[in-house]
């Protein structure tokens, strides 16, 4: 009854539109919209350039519009074409207006009639945003460069001249040229048998937004871990890799039992050099993620499914702009949990949550209170600003909380169904509620009342009335902890052999704001935390020395933040290292050596806590 319900709604619905402007593109997708790129590229790597053309297939939807305007950044911009429906080509006229420190500059064309092609001819610089161009020596084997790019949030028009904006969708084809000994991936069909001849060709069917076109280009070998999966890394790092994600296909199987199919045929997984600024970004068909993921022991592969959850959250249904952000990340949060659940247990996964609800609180007492809004106004503000938990956790809370009125027998329908109706479409927070109003709310009238909703949504903090994690495995861990605290329990009496790494997160986490140096010294001679290999527990660690003074945890402090790039594992020591001018001393010497290692997202972010 449900499935015939639905599927009536789906054929009586219209098609999503968003009215709603992207406050973070000069695009104008109301008048004309790219529905498809073919670019030919060349990987430079003495310039540090790519050079090529970008041809967008246009849809016009203004009768008068005569201009198409694109987002650019750093671009050199030789030559455009227009090309008309018989394939005539006529140099088009253009101007790049100033370079707006966030935004960039807005190309402007000037065409004499709507023509369907536009060919650009143009270069990136050296200093791309959306690129970091890796020397040998920033690389695992030393013998090759590297380069990979990062479009979110808006950096993809640094690379490629376009729409860049999450509202806009297409797809994409690309011939790529790179020195022989390299591969080129990008987030498209990749072939794991390609030989290394230094000319590829990739196409993407299904339209995707601009942020998540990419690419890498190294020395990088492939291993099959299932039908639909495969791994790239460098070649000492394929065989751990390929390790430690071997059961990704089992992964895929239990989010499509929750949530129907996987519509992007293959999910391969690239493992970049350690510089890579984030945990994992959700490239379509091909995730790229850290190397700091690779715990040896698979306790960290939650990462996978949160960036695998995105094939359903994000990429398959878009927010429209990242003021709707919530809508990819918390979704994605959600399901990653579920996932989680699924395949190792209820009590991982309720571990996890307790874990991300209590840092959430944390963060958030740093947080104004306009920037705890899960729909906010980022005007102005570049998007990669004051990324924080918000959009992520709060989120992720807010469905928990539908997701314990409703119970799982309604929401996960709900949500099921919430994917197929809009997929492969970009969304706001509107279209949201009306689904969610028209096959929930209205299904079962008084389970959630509308001031809820829009506490959740528009009021800061989290609502009273959430529900709240609870795990008796933590009872345990929390014992420990006060009893440690308090004096009456040796660190070596510690009951702590066969932890977890959330219960280690949970025990650091429950250590005071200013730890005593006496016992921060005796937990690390019992439990050598400071050479932690699991990244997680090692950064949580490495703040509460420095808050305790224990200096004699620098050396493993300095090899960490000079190995990785990831900004939520270095951001935060850097952040507690700045509070004290002998830190402060320390943090700047230590990120002299780092700084060619890391990528120019974690370098903005190292170089404003620490003021340089
Ligand atoms: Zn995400």
């Amino acid at each position: 009854m449900k499935y015939l319900f639905l599927t009536c709604f789906l054929f009586l619905a219209a098609p999503a539109v968003h009215a709603e402007v992207d406050p973070h593109s000069y695009a104008e997708p109301s008048k004309v919209t790219m529905t498809s790129l073919d670019l030919d590229l060349e990987v430079d790597f003495a310039t540090q350039k790519l050079i090529g053309t970008a041809e967008l297939t246009l849809d016009w939807h203004d009768p008068d519009a005569r201009s198409l305007i694109l987002d650019t950044r750093d671009l050199e911009i030789e030559s455009i074409k227009a090309i008309d429906a018989q394939g005539q080509e006529h140099a088009a006229i253009f101007s790049l207006d100033p370079r707006d420190p966030i935004f960039g500059s807005a190309l402007r064309i000037a065409l004499k009639d709507q023509v369907p092609v536009v060919s650009i001819r143009y270069r990136t610089s050296p200093k791309a945003s959306g690129l970091q161009w890796m020397t040998p020596q920033q690389t695992a084997s030393k013998k090759q460069p590297f380069m990979f790019s990062q479009s979110q949030a808006i950096h993809a028009r640094s690379w490629i001249p376009l729409q860049d904006t999450p509202s806009v969708r297409f797809t994409y084809s690309a011939h790529v040229k790179a020195p022989k000994p390299l591969r080129v991936v990008m987030s498209a069909n990749n072939d794991v048998k390609h030989r290394l001849n230094g000319d590829y060709r990739f196409v993407m069917k299904q339209a995707i937004p601009s942020y998540l076109l990419a690419i890498a280009v190294g020395e990088l070998d492939v291993r099959v871990t299932g039908p639909r999966t495969a791994v790239f890394a460098e070649p000492s790092v394929i065989a751990a890799a390929a390790k430690e994600l071997e059961d990704t296909e089992k992964m895929i199987e239990t989010t499509e039992k929750l949530y129907g199919p996987y519509r992007w045929e293959r999910y391969d997984i690239l493992i970049l050099p350690a510089s890579f600024p984030f945990g994992g970004m959700e490239n379509p068909r091909l995730t790229f993620a850290t190397p700091t993921i690779l715990a040896g022991d698979k306790s960290l592969v939650g990462l996978i499914a949160h960036e695998l959850a995105h094939s359903w959250s994000g990429n398959l249904v878009t927010n429209a702009s990242a003021e709707h952000m919530w809508m990819n990340e918390g979704f994605t949060t959600y399901v990653e949990n579920r996932i989680v659940e699924e395949l190792y247990g209820k009590e991982v996964a309720t571990m996890q949550l307790v874990v991300d609800d209590q840092e959430l609180l944390v963060e958030m007492q740093d947080i104004a209170p306009d920037q705890q809004l899960l729909i906010t106004d980022l005007a102005g503000i570049d998007p990669d600003e004051g990324l924080s938990g918000v959009p992520y956790d709060k989120g992720r809370w807010f469905l928990r909380f539908l997701e314990s009125r409703y119970g799982r027998d309604e929401f996960d329908p709900f949500l099921r169904a919430y994917f197929d109706h809009y997929a492969f479409q970009s969304i706001t927070s509107t279209e949201f509620l009306e689904f969610y109003s028209e096959n929930l709310e209205k299904k079962h009238l008084g389970k959630v009342s509308s001031a809820e909703i829009d506490a959740w949504l528009h009021l800061p903090g989290i609502p009273a009335n959430a529900p709240v994690a609870h795990s008796a495995r933590f009872d345990a861990v929390d014992k420990a902890a006060s009893d440690f605290i308090a004096g009456d329990l040796a660190a070596t009496d510690i009951q702590a052999k066969d932890w977890v790494t959330l219960e280690w997160l949970r025990f650091i986490n429950a250590l005071p704001e200013t730890p005593e140096l006496a016992q921060i010294k005796a937990l690390d001679d019992a439990w050598d935390l400071s050479n932690s290999g699991n990244g997680e527990i090692a950064f949580r660690w490495y703040v509460a020395t420095v808050r305790a003074g224990y200096t004699d945890a620098r050396p493993q402090i300095a090899a960490f933040i000079e190995r990785i790039g990831r900004r939520k594992l270095v951001v935060p020591i850097y952040e507690e290292l700045a509070r004290t001018p002998d830190g402060k001393a320390f943090a700047i010497e230590v990120y002299a050596r780092a700084k060619p290692g890391y990528h120019p997202l974690t370098q903005g972010s190292v170089e404003k806590v620490l003021g340089l």
